[in-house]
This record gives structure tokens, sequence and C-alpha cells, in this order.
């Protein structure tokens, strides 16, 4: 089981020469689902040869331009590309009225269904996206206008069988070795009862990416982190500004590497830098001090998750 995270933006607030605004699409057996879509987003999804495959589902963290406006851009095209799929869009609530207000997209133009999750103020915890093979859940977490986090998860698989054991004890493959796989007993013509024990190993979870931006250091980024493969999680500042950090609701790098450390987190990329760093070399320094496993996010890098 293996996925793709794949940062389309690592800036914030307002693009630079080198850095995009917030966007990250995570692919997974040709489906995929893109987390915020700043301005540009489109444009770097065809930069970076990502326009192929299915895009399931757009997530929304909150209203603030650099993670919105490039929303009805991708679906203008989409349209134009005559998709027929249905596409979800998850976002804060107002997100649907955001989208009818655009000229072009308010009449029923568009040549697919568009399902809006909308996410209440208020709301702990939903899943908001789910096909056979993942979910997306959401919580909330703590920006100075309501926003909220995302997880990635892979499903838990059934344990692989041991076929010549389950031959052996007289199992046929079909529906009696999936029946094994879902940990149930199997009778047998003769009456025989064969369970899966022996015969079929453990579960195998999935894996797991956590999207926690934009947002003080909370709880709701620790839950959303907890035990992940890969966190991305904004770092805007360095502790040198760690009081602007908490009055514009934003976080510092070291503060980005303790949520991922308490959560319990595999490895740590940072985002939605400041364009006053020009290179993100002392964010990732701060916060290595704190979880090693941290990098800064390199537009259009494919970070691999495989468990
Ligand atoms: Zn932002
Ligand atoms: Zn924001």
């Amino acid at each position: 089981m293996v996925f793709e995270v794949i940062p389309l933006g690592v800036g914030s607030a307002i693009p630079t020469r080198t850095r995009h605004l917030a966007g990250t699409l995570v692919r997974r057996e040709g489906r995929s689902v893109l987390f915020d879509c700043g301005e540009g987003s489109q444009l770097q999804l065809v930069r970076g040869g990502l326009t192929r495959g299915a895009l399931d589902a757009i997530c929304i963290t909150h209203l603030h331009g650099d993670h919105l406006y490039g929303l009805p851009g991708l679906v203008t095209t989409l349209a134009l590309l005559e998709r027929t799929d249905p596409l979800t869009i998850v976002g804060p609530e107002g997100i649907r009225d955001v989208m009818r207000a655009m000229p072009g997209l308010k009449n029923d133009w568009l040549p697919f269904d568009v399902a809006y999750r909308e996410l209440a103020e208020g709301f702990e915890h939903q899943v908001v996206f789910e096909d056979d093979h993942v979910t997306v859940e959401a919580r909330p977490i703590d920006h100075r206008v309501f926003c909220a986090g995302f997880r990635y998860q892979e499903k838990t698989r059934p344990g692989s069988i041991d076929g010549d054991a389950a031959r052996a004890a007289g199992v046929s493959e079909g529906w009696q070795f999936e029946a094994l796989k879902r940990r149930e007993t199997v009778t047998l013509d003769d009456g025989t009862e064969v369970t899966p024990d022996g015969l079929v190993g453990p579960e195998r979870p999935g894996g797991a990416f956590a999207y926690v931006l934009d947002t003080v250091p909370c709880e709701g980024g620790r839950q959303l982190a907890a035990g992940a493969d890969l966190v991305l999680h904004e770092a805007t500042f360095t502790d040198e500004h760690a009081e602007r950090a908490a009055e514009v609701g934003h976080s510092t790098a070291r503060q980005a590497a303790e949520v991922a450390r308490d959560a319990g987190a595999e490895r740590l990329l940072l985002t939605h830098f400041s364009a006053r760093y020009s290179d993100p070399a002392p964010l990732v320094a701060e916060a290595r001090e704190v979880f090693p496993n941290t990098d800064a996010a390199e537009e259009l890098a494919r970070y691999e998750v495989r468990r």
C-alpha cells in the first residue's frame, strides 16, 4: 500500500518568485484528493504532470484567499474538459455560496455533480470523504477564522492468508478464503469448522497523512497527526517571531515539531513559509531540535507514504 503526497505550493499569504500558494495533492492508484486550492494550484498541477487520473475530492481548510482562490478556476477547467464524474468539495460553511457567487459558475452548466460537504463551526470530528480504500476526516484546528485540518487514512486491510495451509485444512479458494480473511469460521461440507487462527496473518493497517494548516499548535492538529506516517504542518515563522505567530493564528517551526513529536508521528514536512524567509533552512533547523525527522516541503516533490 503506497500513496504520494505532492505539495503544489509552500508559501503563505502572498506568492513569491519561488513559492506558490497552499495546495497539496494526494494520489493513490490513479485517484486523488486535493487539500486546499490557492491561486495557481491548477497551473502547478499542469506543471507537475498531475492532471491525469480521477480527482475525487477537494478539501478546503478555511476561507482565506491563499487557500481558496484557485478553486473556481480549477472547477471551470474540469468543466471545460467535460468531466462527468461527481466531485466532492469540502470546506467551511459558506463555501458553496462562494462558488455560486462566481459569474461563470452560478448557472447549472457544470457537466458534473458537485456534492458540497460544509463543516459548521462547532463540529468536532467528521468523515468528509470515503471510498473503498481511504477515508478523509476533518477536525477543527485553531486559526483566526474557522478552520479545519484533515487526515487522509488508508483503510485497514485483512491479513494475508497462508494458501497452502488453508488448502491442506480443506478450505477452497474463492468465497471460503475470503471468509477466512474476514476472520470468520468456515464450515466444510463434512461439518468440520475451520477458524482463521494460524491461517490468516494480522490485519495490515494503512498509511496516514495529516494536513494541518493554518493554525496555532492545537489539540485538533495533534489528533489529526496521531501516529501518522507523514504530517504536513504549517510553520509560518521562526522562534524570533513567536509572538507574531500567536497574534495572527500561525505556528512556528518549533511548535510544528512539538505537535509531530507529541502525536507520535513518523515524519514532518514544514510548509506555509512567510515570504520573509527566502530559504527555509532556519525553520528546519529549529524544528529538528525537537523532531529530527523534519524537512521543508518542496513544491512538486513526491513524498511516498508506504506501509
Ligand atoms: Zn494561509
Ligand atoms: Zn489563513
